[in-house]
């Protein structure tokens, strides 16, 4: 998984350590959202960890879109412990508590 890539894509210069993929999942917003659009969205987790050697692995969460693939980088920030799932579209991946498509409102 291209993880590192759409995280460096939001952050120039700035690089993820010892990434390793943990869930993804796919979904169009047409099938829920009365709206037309025609992008394929993407919600992913990895762990990895930020360049300080001392930190430990966390996990991350990143939005993505694209026709055809994931091509563009919408979100990928770092998750606090306790995330949850919120997401209307998702099971299985933990995510931000908001500003993400599918959220379900901050608890
Ligand atoms: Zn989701």
């Amino acid at each position: 998984m291209a993880a590192r890539y759409y995280y460096n894509k939001l952050y120039p210069g700035r690089f993820l350590n010892d990434l390793v993929a943990m869930d993804s999942h796919t979904f169009d917003r047409t099938k829920y959202d009365d709206i037309d659009d025609k992008l394929a969205y993407f919600h992913v987790n990895f762990r990895a960890r930020t360049p300080s050697r001392e930190n430990p692995s966390s996990i991350f969460f990143a939005e993505l879109s694209g026709t055809e693939g994931p091509e563009k980088v919408r979100m990928c920030i770092q998750l606090d412990p306790g995330e949850m799932e919120n997401c209307t579209f998702c099971t299985g991946i933990l995510h931000p508590r908001d500003s993400f498509i599918g959220c379900m409102g901050p608890y």
